[in-house]
């Protein structure tokens, strides 16, 4: 009865960004190298009974560390949605890179949600490998291990039903952890693809991004996100520019900043 679901309200944050070229982010290069920006996002599911972030950035101090250029900080910018970081339950976390992760602290009684296996990744053998490690803030890690001691982390195995309307489904492949979340709108079934597919380029013609676990997830979870989307304008890529250009502003005074995705995509 998918007409008794919840109709939830989607919002993507663009809360950084960075100049880079096509061959970045391409495995096996790009023969046109040209730029290919990327932004970065933090995401707002809600209706009138729930609120649900997925994803928290990073924070200014890892933006001047890794030289992103931060734009404002994700969390905060929740309040320009009516949105209280201090009131918000659950945050849902696609993986544990550090773009995706950090600022979790400035969260003061949510619930972390994510797979157990990306814990058992980033606190696990792999990390002594730069390769995977670099990837990861160290003390995002131990962040996580912290609030789970304190009853604040619930470790998922594969599929869930997260709530009405909202489900996480594990993909792996970017991370062997990487979980989608699939959303209930008025539009229909909606995908926050995350980084199971950072621009639509890379599902759209099968080609894989740079940083990657398992190559063979990486293609499947590309299926997957098709799979649980109604249509291909119904699934969000993690870091794509383009976002901003396809969807309208939340409000006038967001122009640049927040996106409202549970509405049709212009026609570009
Ligand atoms: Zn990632």
């Amino acid at each position: 009865m998918p007409d008794s679901l919840p109709q939830y309200e989607v919002y993507a944050i663009r809360y950084a960004r960075r100049d880079a070229r096509r061959g970045d982010h391409f495995i096996g290069g790009d023969p046109h190298d040209a730029p290919m920006p990327m932004d970065y996002f933090t995401w707002l599911v809600r209706d009138a009974n729930r609120v649900v972030v997925v994803d928290t950035g990073f924070t200014a101090e890892v933006a001047a560390k890794r030289k992103r250029q931060y734009l404002r900080c994700p969390v905060e910018s929740l309040n320009l949605l009516g949105v209280s970081p201090d009131a918000v339950e659950d945050v849902i976390l696609t993986h544990l890179h550090y773009d995706h992760v950090g600022n979790f602290h400035k969260f003061a009684k949510a619930r972390f949600h994510l797979q157990e296996r990306e814990m058992g990744f980033t606190t696990g053998p792999y990390m002594k490998y730069p390769r995977f490690a670099h990837s990861f803030e160290v003390e995002d890690v131990v962040g996580m291990v912290r609030l789970n001691f304190k009853g604040r982390v619930e470790m998922s195995k594969g599929e869930v039903a997260f709530a009405p309307g909202i489900s996480l489904h594990h993909t792996g492949g970017h991370t062997p952890g990487l979980q989608v979340v699939r959303v209930h709108t008025q539009r229909g079934w909606m995908v926050l693809a995350s980084d199971a597919s950072h621009y639509y380029e890379h599902i759209r013609t099968n080609r894989l991004f740079t940083t990657a676990f398992n190559l063979g997830d990486m293609l499947d979870a590309f299926r997957t996100v098709e799979r649980l989307s109604d249509s291909p304008d119904h699934y969000i890529p993690g870091h794509d520019p383009l976002v901003m250009q396809l969807y309208p502003a939340a409000a006038p005074a967001l122009e640049g900043i927040v996106v409202r995705l549970d509405v049709p995509p212009k026609k570009l």
